[in-house]
């Protein structure tokens, strides 16, 4: 099955609003293991709306819309469908008296214009939208003879423009029946990697991401500071799709070794650094400048992170990194406070704080920007120090972009400098015990 989407909205492509459902579809398609060819903004426009919806009837067995389905004049989108399809709209009363339930729960009458919201093409596959009006549709269209295209069956699918709607509709009402539709069970596993570029994971696994082997794909993406591998699986049943995507998992993790942290879908680099801490019972505490905070922040969204975070500094000024830390006023000075030194006086002087010694203590300093920064120290220059059990590692970062994204790269480089000095001292303890 071959999926594309068209997004109606003048405001979209006027750039006022950003097309996060673009993004949102085409995610959930690819981890459903559906590929998706073509992706249009069109405008509220009837003539180029029915234009991009006859091509994509012609071409893609799946067609999904999203946004034009309210009640006023410029929403077309149902309208256009229904011509285009050359069904007949009726007033499907189910809808109709669920539009005016949701007005009365608001204490008002139903407006004349929402009615229009429940008016249906013929045939159609009613989703009921609980978060708003307009009802989502399913229609299964069979198509003759187009040029250019296979016969069959096509579904072209339209959902309201609010994301909340749309994933909400997304997740109870379209992804089963996409599934129970499909003769085959699709399931991926998300091989997640640190420390290596995304060039470099494409390279080493270059033959598993070209192979023709149509069963089992490969497909890179990349995050802040990590790269992501999904392994998807067609097959008849979960057990076939199961023993197809293991061995290649499997080969994954032999390549690319400590770098993958988790080869499960929901686990997060935070969670992966919890677990790590956890097993290991080592207690946690953050000292941050630039990150103001945010490395404790992804650290607290781990739910039972309570059993090992302690607290966190936001040591912002050099007289907090001196009077919380101790960091040493001289260090200070002939080093700066962006310095490998400082760092490691941060991570190194939590101690006299007797209340908040821990295990591991990580450490953030540097130029977020826009100004500031120094000839040999531009913005973006940080440095991440994280002390393991009284080793430390330190190192220094050289980030691009904005004040936000150097943050944000530096908060996801601090969990990974923890997650690697942590692996690392474990093993030098195996290879060395007496040490
Ligand atoms: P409504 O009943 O709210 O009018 P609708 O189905 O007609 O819903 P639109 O009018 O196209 O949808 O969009 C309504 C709002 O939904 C937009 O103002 C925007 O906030 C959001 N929206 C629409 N399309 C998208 C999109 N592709 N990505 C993100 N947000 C969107
Ligand atoms: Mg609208």
């Amino acid at each position: 099955m071959t999926a594309e989407t068209i997004f109606v909205g003048t405001e979209l492509l006027l750039g006022n609003i950003v097309n996060t459902n673009a993004a949102y579809i085409a995610q959930r398609l690819a981890a459903m293991g559906i590929s998706c060819y073509y992706q249009s903004v069109v405008g509220d426009n009837e003539e180029r709306l029915s234009k991009v919806l006859r091509e994509a009837i012609d071409r893609s067995d799946l067609v999904i819309l999203s946004g034009g389905l309210g009640p006023t004049q410029d929403d077309i989108t149902k309208d256009v469908t229904a011509k285009v399809l050359d069904r007949p709209m009726y007033l499907d009363e189910a809808t109709k008296n669920r539009i005016e339930e949701h007005f009365l729960r608001r204490g008002t009458d139903m407006p004349e214009n929402n009615i229009r919201q429940a008016l249906v093409p013929e045939g159609a596959i009613v989703l009921e939208n609980d978060n708003g009006t307009a009802p989502g549709l399913i229609i299964e269209h069979p198509v003759l003879s187009v040029a250019d295209s296979k016969e069959g069956t096509r579904k072209i699918i339209l959902l309201p423009g609010p994301p909340l709607e749309l994933e909400a509709l997304w997740e109870s009402k379209v992804e089963p029946y996409l599934k129970k539709n499909s003769h085959e069970v699709i399931l991926s596993s998300m091989v997640k990697i640190v420390g290596r570029a995304e060039s470099e994971v494409a390279e080493i696994c270059a033959d598993l991401i070209n192979s023709s082997n149509k069963d089992v794909t490969v497909a890179p993406y990349s995050k802040t500071a990590e790269v992501h591998l999904r392994v998807t699986a067609k097959a008849a049943d979960e057990k076939e799709a199961k023993k197809k995507i293991k061995p290649v998992v499997k080969d994954i993790k032999g390549r690319l070794g400590d770098s993958v942290y988790t080869t499960h879908e929901e686990t997060t680099l935070e969670q992966a650094v919890v677990d790590l801490l956890l097993a290991n019972n080592l207690t946690v505490t953050t000292i941050e400048s630039c990150t103001g905070g945010m490395v404790a922040a992804r650290l607290i969204n781990v739910p039972g992170v309570s059993e090992i975070f302690k607290s966190g500094f936001i040591t912002y000024s050099n007289k907090a990194k001196r009077k919380i830390v101790g960091v040493k006023k001289k260090t200070l000075e002939k080093y700066t406070a962006v310095s490998a030194q400082v760092v490691s006086e941060m991570v190194s002087g939590i101690p006299i704080f007797n209340l908040n010694r821990a295990d591991v203590a990580v450490a953030v300093s540097g130029y977020a920007g826009p100004d500031g920064g120094t000839k040999e120290h531009p913005v973006g220059t940080v440095f991440i120090a994280v002390n393991v059990c009284g080793v430390i590692s330190v190192k220094e970062y050289h980030f691009k972009g904005s004040r936000q994204k150097i943050r944000e790269s530096a908060v996801a480089e601090a969990l990974i400098l923890m997650r690697q000095s942590i692996l690392e001292y474990y093993s030098r303890m195996m290879s060395n015990p007496q040490e």
